[in-house]
Order: structure tokens, then C-alpha cells, then sequence
């Protein structure tokens, strides 16, 4: 509320409206108050939008478009942008699920949980609290299942343990389910999601590099396919081994997939590196990566590729 800057002794006050030259009559002023007239405060046309007060929890950012997305609609789209198609990451058992059926996976291994064999400090605690943050015991989840109509051996890490980090249990269950897969005559399909091998276990961590490939050499001898699913990211030593050695690697669209970081990798080769080398699409132009899958169709793809790859096999029982 405010006084009227106009004069007073005419029977209409007049108001200014900012951008508009012509003034026009606004209210008839109140008898006995004609010292003091009283207007609604006009709001002002410039300045900025009213701020959106947005309950947390409820609503996602997309980074890549800033689109404000409803949690509910980017759960039913499987955590893709359904403006631009940025996919956001999945946790191990939102990626299990979209696989296979839900009532027949039966997981391997899941009390499995890494010791301090080095006494690194904090380690320990830094997987407690890794723990009770996604609910499971180490980066990856390992089981058999059904894909369609398809016996499987999957496993499914899990970026945010501990950054998908490859210790000795994450390489464990790995080997396990590779040789149980091989046991039974299954292919074997691994989403990978890391940052790398797990320094708090030095050695251990990069044994585990030759060990799960040793585990799928014995694998493709006996004519069985692995799948490699690469997400947004894949790097270092988990790349360097069983993630690039798929009879047939997959990836998700613009997913970063590389060894070292492009800054490391620039001081060492001093040299300047081409936009986006480290980019599932990069990768896939030049041959280290069979197919780019959007996350909506990575089943029935899987399901299609199993269908060639494993006719003429005849799987056996499956017990775990
Ligand atoms: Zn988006």
C-alpha cells in the first residue's frame, strides 16, 4: 500500500504504467479522503521470475538439459532424460531388475565382504559407511537369472559403493559367477560401472585383474559368450580387464568409458587429445565397442544377441 504521488483535487487519480505512454483514469477517490488516496501498489514488470519452491526429494535436475524431472516419471523412463536422453545412473538392483525377472534371481555370494589385509586406515569404516548407505555388502551384485526366455549368469556393480571400486571381493564374485556360468553352460552379462581397481587393498586389487579374465578364458573355451554392459563410467582397472574382453561390449549412449583421465593421459603422451576420445560414441566409431544401446532397449537387444550366440548350446540344470 502507499500514498498517491498524484495530485489530489481531481476526481480521478491517474497511474503510470511503466511502457505504456497513455494514462487513464484507476479509481474515483473515497469521499472525505481526499487528502489521502489509496492504490494497490502496482507490481513491478521488470525483475526477476518468483522463485519455484520445490519439495526435495520429489523433483530431479536433468544436468544435461536442466529440465526439472518428476522423481516418479524418471523412475517409469528407467532414470533416462525423457527430454534429452541423458542417462542418469542406476543402482545395482534397479539395473538387476530391469533384466531379469525378479521372482527367479537367485543371488550368489551376497554375505561376501572385504577384510583389512593391509590395515589401511579408515578403510574399514569407509565400508560401513558404504554399507548403510545402498544397502549391500560390496560394488557388485552377482546371481543367476532369466532374460527372457534366456538362463544367465549376471552381475551388476554398482557406482555408488565406494565408486564401483574392484577389491578382492568385487573380483571374487566376479570369478565365481564366470565359473559357475562355465559349470552350467551360461553366458555370462556384466553391467560395469567403476572408477577402478581399490587402492585400500594395493596387490589384492589388481590381482583381481587377471583373475576374473582367467575365469572367462576358461568361459569362452567352452564356446560361451560374455556379454560386457559398459555404463556411465567405466574406467581404469576394471576396463583394462574383464570389461573389454566381451565377445561382445555394449555400452549405454555417452557413457564415459577410458583407462587414466584425459589430464594424466595428456601430461604423459604430450599430446592433445580429440573431443570427447573417452565417450561410448568415440569408442564405438572406432571399434572398441560393438553397439551404442539406449537403456530402454538393452534387454531385448541382450535378449536378441543371446538368441544367436547361444543356439546349438544346451545349458544344464542351474543350482547355485
Ligand atoms: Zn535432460
Amino acid at each position: 500500500m502507499s500514498k498517491s504521488p498524484e495530485k489530489h483535487d481531481t476526481k480521478f487519480t491517474t497511474r503510470s504504467i511503466p511502457g505504456v505512454e497513455a494514462k487513464e483514469p484507476t479509481v474515483t477517490p473515497l469521499s472525505g479522503a481526499s487528502e489521502q488516496v489509496m492504490l494497490k501498489r502496482p507490481r513491478p514488470l521488470t525483475g526477476g521470475p518468483r522463485k519455484r519452491v520445490i519439495p526435495e526429494g520429489l523433483w530431479t535436475k536433468c544436468p544435461k538439459c536442466n529440465e526439472m524431472i518428476y522423481d516418479k516419471e524418471l523412475e517409469a523412463k528407467q532414470n533416462v532424460c525423457f527430454t534429452c536422453g541423458h542417462h542418469f545412473a542406476l543402482t545395482a538392483w534397479e539395473r538387476v531388475h530391469s533384466l531379469v525377472n525378479a521372482d527367479d534371481f537367485e543371488q550368489m555370494d551376497e554375505n561376501m565382504s572385504s577384510v583389512d589385509v593391509l590395515e589401511f586406515p579408515g578403510y574399514m569404516s569407509k565400508i560401513g559407511a558404504n554399507q548403510q548407505k545402498t544397502g549391500l555388502k560390496d560394488a557388485v551384485i552377482t546371481g543367476l537369472g532369466s532374460l527372457n526366455h534366456h538362463q544367465i549368469a549376471l552381475g551388476v556393480m554398482d557406482f555408488s559403493f565406494n565408486g564401483g571400486s574392484m577389491g578382492s571381493v568385487v573380483g571374487e564374485k566376479l570369478t565365481r559367477l564366470i565359473e559357475k556360468g562355465t559349470e552350467l553352460s551360461l553366458p555370462v552379462i556384466i553391467c560395469s560401472t567403476s572408477g577402478g581397481a581399490r587402492m585400500y587393498e594395493g596387490m589384492f586389487s589388481l590381482m583381481q585383474m587377471a583373475k576374473t579374465c582367467g575365469a572367462l578364458a576358461y568361459h569362452g573355451k567352452q564356446g560361451l559368450p560374455f556379454i560386457s554392459v559398459l555404463t556411465d563410467p567405466t574406467m581404469a582397472g576394471v576396463m583394462a580387464s574383464f570389461a573389454s574382453v566381451g565377445d561382445l561390449i555394449v555400452a549405454e549412449p555417452a557413457a564415459r568409458i577410458g583407462f587414466a583421465g584425459p589430464r594424466v593421459i595428456k601430461d604423459t603422451t604430450k599430446a592433445d587429445l580429440p573431443e570427447g576420445f573417452q565417450t561410448s560414441e568415440f569408442l564405438c566409431d572406432h571399434g572398441l565397442i560393438d553397439a551404442i544401446i539406449p537403456r530402454k532397449d538393452l534387454k531385448s537387444s541382450l535378449s536378441h544377441y543371446l538368441d544367436f550366440l547361444m543356439s546349438g548350446v544346451k545349458s544344464k540344470s542351474k543350482t547355485v
